[in-house]
């Protein structure tokens, strides 16, 4: 069976995300293929040529695909498409914008966010808020999935050597234009592939103490910060570091929330990271529940000692 996987990269490197999803991909069936789309984008089909278990990769080197627009990307997935059983995107922002115009496009239904590949047409996801798993079956021709990193071991980048062909650019719908964008700098390792995640919740109290308590913490530990929604609505940090089920998804080797309640929407977004640390103040707190490590403290004098000691 033909799996199409949709890399996703910035032109010069391929995302992790692209290796859980080769992974999931494999399980899918035996003749996997990758779409490396973009611009001036031949060191990021190099990478992906040596990732494990490829057998193709399809380059569509185009200044139209500069930007990965979805509509544009659409038209070029779709045209590939009738070549494969699955198409497979990981459920990042970029995959869950283009996949959906995909199989509609297709005329079929998308499964979402799939945590387990059961068989080649019946997939596990989860429902409500993670707390129960639907197994879902797609009589489909194509399957269309967008598939959660965190739930795939990633496949090796650097044990492959696949072939690296250039495709035919179909006709893409005219109408769009890239205006621009506005991307936050950080030194810090990115969020959904970060195997340290230093939290924070509402207790912080404003952007600079957030910035003041979590930061050193997050810097002793080489981690990556991330924060609920509360904190998020309440302007402390921008809305890329959500972590929950309205945010991202987190599965890094150590979590450590401080100042965050646990409410069920938060725990959907990182109730899968290795070891959870909690810090906070109220003994009842529902985070102490998932936590491997809880630590009933105030933040404010717990982090900088923690900070100290490290
Ligand atoms: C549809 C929907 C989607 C949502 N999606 C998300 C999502 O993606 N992510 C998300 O996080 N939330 C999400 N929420 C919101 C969620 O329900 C909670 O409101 C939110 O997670 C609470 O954030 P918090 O834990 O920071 O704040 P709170 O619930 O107010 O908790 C603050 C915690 O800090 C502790 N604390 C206070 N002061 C201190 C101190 N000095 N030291 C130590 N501890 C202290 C308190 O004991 C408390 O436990 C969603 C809600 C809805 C309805």
């Amino acid at each position: 069976m033909s799996v199409l996987v949709i890399a996703e990269h910035n032109n010069h490197l391929l995302h992790a995300a692209t290796l859980h999803t080769v992974q999931a991909a494999q399980q899918c069936g035996s003749d996997v293929h990758v779409l490396v789309a973009g611009h001036d984008c031949s060191v990021v089909c190099q990478q992906v040529s040596r990732v494990a278990g490829i057998s193709k990769v399809l380059a569509a080197d185009d200044v139209r695909f500069a930007h990965a627009l979805a509509e544009e990307l659409a038209a070029l997935v779709v045209a590939l498409a009738t070549d494969y059983e699955h198409v497979l995107f990981a459920a990042t922002a970029n995959g869950k914008n283009c996949a959906p115009r995909v199989a509609a496009l297709l005329d079929v239904a998308q499964v979402s966010d799939v945590v387990k590949i059961v068989s080649p047409d019946t997939f596990e996801r989860p429902v409500y808020a993670g707390n129960a798993i639907a197994t879902v079956r797609s009589r489909d021709k194509i399957r269309v999935l967008t598939v959660r990193a965190t739930a795939f071991e990633p496949v090796s980048a650097d044990a492959g050597n696949a072939p690296i062909s250039g495709i035919e650019i179909p006709a893409l719908p005219p109408g769009v234009t890239f205006v621009g964008s506005q991307l936050n700098k950080s030194e810090r390792p990115e969020l959904t592939s970060a195997r340290i995640v230093v939290s924070g919740g509402r207790a912080l109290g404003s952007a600079e103490k957030f910035a003041e308590v979590l930061a050193p913490l997050a810097d002793k530990l080489g981690a990556a910060l991330g924060a609920s929604r509360a904190a998020v609505d309440a302007g402390y940090v921008s809305n890329d570091l959500q972590v929950g089920q309205t945010g991202k998804i987190v599965a890094p080797q150590l979590y450590v929330a401080c100042g965050i309640s646990g409410a069920i929407q938060h725990l959907a977004g990182m109730k899968d990271s290795k070891v959870i640390v909690a810090i906070n103040k109220d003994p009842e707190a529902p985070i102490f529940s998932i936590a491997d490590y809880g630590l009933e403290a105030d933040l404010f004098e717990a982090i900088p000692e923690l900070v100290r000691s490290l």
